[in-house]
């Protein structure tokens, strides 16, 4: 199975739309099985119409940890407050208390504590599920609780329910986050092509380079897609110079039409919503069978 990540340096550039309508694109011909990497604002599911009930069950799982204080064994030195980082930790009254969201689970203070009195323990810090569309491949997400962090090793979770649930597939595509954080690198780990988005503004432009920087980093090979480039065409030029001068593909390059705001008002890939797109992703599809076949 090749796993294909979809990325954006930036966020809001469109990149959700265009893995929902490639992944059905893709599905008429293939075995494939998307994972949705965004944790903390997973939207893929709702693109192809699936709601919490669609989803054969949600999991509570733990990839994160915080400090107990077993206050008994305390004797007040604190050391471990002014040892924490992250400034979680209360000292009123001679005690330490945690400040639950600030928690890292970093495990320092417990190094620090002579007396036993920390122990790290494991925390429900998000959901995960999949569920099946009508298109006949199933979705993972995950959902991040509120406040929670450990998103990175959330991340590695999908993907690794998302292997369990392949059965053959032909391709897994990858719906990472925006940003080049944590979670997106957990979500470029181990791809075998990624495909980044962007759009023709000074953000979307440096946030892509940025991207492309982390891609690079992994030697995966890679192509872009404009999304929206006739917003700004002498700003997608711009992005285009940069692509040629750096040796680097670009795939696609697609307009900007209300139909993709109409089709996430609908709960559907934008190629359902407009068939004039099914040409646009039949394309990029026939181009993305070329460079990783
Ligand atoms: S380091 Fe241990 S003993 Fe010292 S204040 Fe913290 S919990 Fe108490
Ligand atoms: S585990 Fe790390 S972040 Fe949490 S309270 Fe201890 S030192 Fe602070």
């Amino acid at each position: 199975m090749k796993k294909i990540t979809i990325l954006s340096g930036k966020g809001g550039v469109g990149k959700s739309s265009i893995t929902a309508s490639l992944a059905v694109t893709m599905s008429k011909k293939h075995k494939i099985i998307c994972v949705d990497c965004d944790v903390d604002a997973s939207n893929l599911a709702l693109i192809f119409g699936l709601r919490d009930i669609d989803y054969d069950s949600w999991k509570p799982i733990s990839t994160n940890q915080k400090a107990y204080f077993d206050l008994e064994k305390c004797n007040s030195c604190g050391k471990c407050y002014r040892t924490c980082y992250f400034d979680a930790i209360k000292f009123e009254n001679n005690k330490p208390e945690l400040k639950q969201f600030s928690c890292e689970g970093c495990g320092a203070c417990e190094l620090v504590c002579a007396k036993d009195a920390i122990t790290l323990v494991n925390v429900d810090n998000a959901k995960i599920g999949y569920a099946k569309t009508k298109y006949d491949f199933k979705v993972v997400s995950a959902q991040l609780g509120i406040g929670e962090s450990g998103s990175g090793k959330v991340v590695s979770a999908v993907k690794e329910l998302g292997d369990k649930l392949s059965e053959n597939s032909d391709f897994m595509l990858i719906d990472a986050a925006a940003g080049i954080g944590c979670p997106v690198i957990a979500s470029v780990t181990g791809s075998d092509y990624v495909i980044a988005i962007t759009e023709p503004t000074p953000s979307g432009f440096s946030d892509l380079k940025r991207a492309l920087k982390m891609v690079n980093h992994f030697k995966i090979p890679k192509s872009v897609i404009i999304n929206k480039y006739d917003i700004n065409l002498d700003f997608s030029k711009k992005i285009e110079k940069y692509l040629i001068e750096n040796n680097l593909k670009l795939t696609s390059k697609i307009k900007y039409d209300k139909s993709f705001s109409d089709a996430l008002m609908n709960l559907v890939p934008v190629i359902e919503q407009n068939e004039e797109f099914l040409n646009v992703f039949q394309k990029i599809y026939v181009d993305l069978s070329k460079e990783i076949f």
